[in-house]
């Protein structure tokens, strides 16, 4: 992000179609986005202050898993909406440099990245 403000040709790729890696799909996001959901309902449980707010008595683990995947697709969007701004091509696979200068060692083999 911060190349292509200083103006340099930038993409970014990814072997998945789903941008964020493990922090966005697996690790950070889903399960603080559970964490969250589950403290918000239970402070508002607890601090209704005399308001009767009715809740469903059960939430199911489907509910906060649909919680969980519209948080995740949200900042998805984001990441896309940001780097279609900041004009960053994104590429889904796997990137691998080649070079042409056969003589050269250090060059001899098309290396994966
Ligand atoms: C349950 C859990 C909770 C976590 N909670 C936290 C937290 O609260 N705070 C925190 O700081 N960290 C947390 N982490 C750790 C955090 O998710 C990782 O440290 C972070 O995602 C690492 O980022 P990264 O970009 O190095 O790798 P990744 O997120 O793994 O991203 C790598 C990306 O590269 C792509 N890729 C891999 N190989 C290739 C290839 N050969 N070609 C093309 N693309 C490729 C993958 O598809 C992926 O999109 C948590 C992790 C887990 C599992």
């Amino acid at each position: 992000m911060q190349a292509s403000k200083l103006k340099k040709q930038v993409a970014l790729i990814d072997k998945s179609p789903h941008l964020g890696g493990a922090s966005l799909h697996t690790g950070t996001i889903p399960s603080k986005s559970l964490r969250e959901t589950v403290m918000h309902l239970a402070l508002l449980r607890q601090q209704t202050h005399g308001i009767d707010i009715r809740f469903k008595e059960n939430l199911t683990t489907l509910e906060l898993m649909y919680r969980k995947e519209i948080v995740i697709q949200d900042q998805e969007n984001s990441l896309r909406r940001n780097f279609e701004k900041n004009q960053i091509t994104v590429i889904e696979g796997i990137p691998r440099s080649v070079c042409n200068h056969a003589g050269n060692h250090s060059c001899r083999q098309q290396r994966k990245i």
